[in-house]
C-alpha cells in the first residue's frame, strides 16, 4: 500500500510516496520551493505541481486521500488554519483548498503531530500505543498519538505542552503569559539563560561543549535543562501516562534527557514512585514531517 503525504514549510514544499511496511526510505520524493511571498493562490498551485509531478517520476495516480504536514492548525470550529508562521495561510480554508485543487480528499495536520506521527508508526516509539512527540528546538510544541492516531483536540492545540507554565518562572513569552515551559526550555532560552550567568552569547552545542570540559555556568544551564524539562513533563505523563516520549529537535539531540538522573529528577515530580516512560530520540530525521503527513491517510 502506497501512502501520499506533503509536508508545506515557510520555504519549501516536499511531496514523498512511501510504503509503511518498508519506512527506510521513501518510494518517490520532491520538492518545490514555497514562494510564500507570492501569496496563497501561488502556494496552492505550487502543491498542485508538486503532485503531477510526483505522478510523472513515480508512474502512479494520485490516491483518493492524501496527508498534508503544516506549521499551525486548523480551528476545528471554523476549518481555517490559524497559528502558521506563512502568515498568508492564516485565516484561509487550507485543507478544503487543496481538496479543491487536487481533486483527493486532503488530510492536514499541525506539523509537530506530523512528526510524532511518524516517530510513533515508523520510527523510534514504533509499536507504542500512547507517544507523546515533543519538538524541543527553537519552539517547544508537540503532538500526542494514540493507536496510531494523531489526537488533534477540540480546539487543534493537543499536545501543545509549550505554554504550560513552569514554577518559579517568570520570563514573558509572545503567547501573552509568562514562564511558559517554551520560555525555559527551547534552545534560545538556554542560550538566554548561559549569556545571562556568562555574558558570553554563544549556541547550545558549544555550551554543551563546554559543560563536557567542566566548565560551572555551562554545566548549571544543562542541570536547569534537566530539572525544568522534569517538571514540564511530567505535567504531561500525569495526564497522558504515555508509554514513550520522542524528544525532536535541536536540544533533544543532548544525551543528558535520556540520562537516568533525568528519569530520576522526572520522579520527583509525578504521581507515582518510578518512571518507566520511554524517552527516545526520534529516528527518522528530516523525514519525519513528510512521512508523517503520508501516515495521515493510513487510517
Ligand atoms: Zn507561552
Amino acid at each position: 500500500m502506497n501512502l501520499w503525504g506533503i509536508d508545506l514549510g515557510g520555504t519549501k514544499i516536499e511531496g514523498a510516496i512511501i510504503d509503511p511496511a518498508n519506512p527506510d526510505r521513501a518510494l518517490h520524493r520532491l520538492r518545490v520551493p514555497t514562494e510564500s511571498q507570492h501569496g496563497y493562490d501561488h502556494i496552492l498551485g505550487q502543491i498542485s505541481k508538486l503532485i503531477a509531478s510526483l505522478e510523472e517520476t513515480s508512474g502512479l495516480k494520485r490516491p483518493a486521500m492524501i496527508g498534508i504536514g503544516t506549521p499551525g492548525a486548523i480551528e476545528p470550529s471554523t476549518g481555517l488554519m490559524k497559528n502558521s508562521n506563512t502568515v498568508c495561510l492564516n485565516g484561509r480554508p487550507l485543507q478544503t483548498d487543496i481538496s479543491a485543487a487536487l481533486k483527493v480528499e486532503a488530510r492536514l495536520a499541525n506539523d509537530a503531530n506530523c512528526f510524532a506521527l511518524a516517530e510513533a508508526t515508523l520510527g523510534a516509539a514504533r509499536g507504542s500505543y500512547v507517544v507523546m512527540g515533543l519538538i524541543l528546538g527553537t519552539g517547544c510544541g508537540g503532538g500526542v498519538v494514540v493507536d496510531g492516531r494523531v489526537i488533534a483536540g477540540l480546539h487543534g492545540i493537543g499536545g501543545e505542552w509549550g505554554h504550560n507554565p513552569l514554577c518559579g518562572e517568570t520570563d514573558p513569552c509572545y503567547c501573552g503569559r509568562s514562564g511558559c515551559v517554551e520560555q525555559v526550555l527551547a534552545g534560545p532560552s538556554l542560550e538566554r539563560y548561559y549569556r545571562q550567568q556568562t555574558g558570553e552569547a554563544i549556541r547550545l552545542p558549544e555550551i554543551a561543549q563546554r559543560a563536557e570540559a567542566g566548565e560551572a555556568a555551562a554545566k548549571a544551564t544543562l542541570e536547569r535543562l534537566r530539572h525544568k524539562f522534569a517538571e514540564a513533563i511530567a505535567v504531561v505523563i500525569n495526564i497522558l501516562d504515555p508509554d514513550a516520549v520522542v524528544i525532536g529537535g535541536g536540544v533533544g539531540n543532548l544525551g543528558l534527557l535520556y540520562e537516568d538522573a533525568t528519569r530520576q529528577a522526572v520522579v520527583e515530580h509525578v504521581f507515582n514512585s518510578e518512571v518507566r516512560t520511554a524517552f527516545l530520540k526520534p529516528i527518522l530525521g528530516d523525514s519525519a514531517g513528510v512521512f508523517g503527513a503520508a501516515m495521515l491517510t493510513a487510517r
